[in-house]
């Protein structure tokens, strides 16, 4: 029979690890926010695929949100998402508080240089800081064999396969591809902040990634003429503020201006207040 239970303290985690490892059972995790949606069910559905349990945690982490950015608003929906959790066959579903999670004087914090400095990471200092911090300590809570990222945060999935490789974690890390509406927007939690013109709005960001997509297949090589591109198509939309617009080298995450291997085109916008991202990899043919 499929066993499902949803805890909420470290302590209750590591029985549970310990009880399976005993059995030689592999273990996949899934590292969340909570107000599930398809793309986080892509990654469940992959760990259930190749592990024998699968372990979700959902944990709004406040040490990756800046003062001025929505930790109060995010949106919070427990039942719903361990609903979701059995459905795809997990086999737990983590849901700390903070206090559990975080001493009240805790000093430690794990902090990936070079690759947070631009993206996201330029945008949202001490981001990248909240988030390697909490990843890390839910890999030493779960010890997972595998971990599943999306894509749709690639900086993020760059970052956390150098802290691994940095910080010897035995664990694989395992990258999975963006999931997205029919209509092309990639899903996200904070989607649900967009009023009905909002939710039109956002879809400049995938129509813009499609013309830069369009015109990089033609064999344009030059990032300010992708960045243009990009920029076009996002201004036409007069609610849309462009965050950032990068071409980077998908490995080093720095910026290149002449395309000659494989990059990484992402953007953050706002429609109006809420702050969404995407992005591709391009990959020149030789
Ligand atoms: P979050 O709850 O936003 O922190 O996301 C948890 C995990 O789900 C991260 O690894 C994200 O990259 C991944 N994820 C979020 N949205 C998508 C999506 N649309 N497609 C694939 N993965 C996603």
């Amino acid at each position: 029979m499929h066993k499902f239970k949803v805890i909420h303290t470290i302590k209750e985690v590591r029985q549970c690890i310990k009880e399976w490892r005993k059995e030689g059972l592999s273990i996949g995790l899934v590292t969340t926010m909570g107000y599930l949606h398809e793309g986080h069910k892509s990654l469940i559905d992959r760990a259930s695929e190749e592990n024998d349990k699968v372990v979700v945690s959902v944990f709004v982490n406040p040490i990756q949100f800046g003062a001025n950015e929505d930790l109060n608003t995010y949106p919070r929906y427990i039942e719903r998402d361990a609903k979701i959790c059995e459905e795809a066959r997990a086999n737990l579903v983590f849901n700390p508080e903070s206090k559990e999670m975080y001493f009240e004087d805790a000093a430690t914090y794990v902090n990936v240089e070079g690759l947070t400095t631009g993206l996201c990471g330029a945008k949202r200092p001490g981001h990248f800081r909240g988030v390697c911090t909490v990843v890390s300590k839910l890999f030493n809570i779960v010890t997972p064999d595998k971990a599943y990222f999306g894509e749709k945060d690639a900086q993020q999935l760059a970052v956390i396969k150098r802290m691994v490789k940095d910080l010897n974690f035995n664990i694989e890390i395992v990258g999975c591809p963006i999931v997205r509406e029919k209509d092309g927007l990639a899903k996200s939690s904070r989607n649900t902040y967009l009023s009905v013109r909002e939710r039109e709005e956002a879809l400049c960001l995938n129509k813009s990634l499609k013309k830069a997509k369009e015109i990089l297949t033609k064999g344009e090589t030059y990032s300010d003429k992708i960045r243009k591109t990009i920029e076009e198509e996002i201004t036409k939309v007069p609610s849309a503020k462009i965050d950032y617009i990068e071409i980077v080298d998908s490995l080093s995450l720095s910026p290149v201006e002449k395309i000659e291997k494989s990059v990484l085109i992402a953007i953050a916008v706002y429609i109006g207040k809420t702050r969404l991202i995407d992005n591709f990899t391009f990959e020149k043919e030789k």
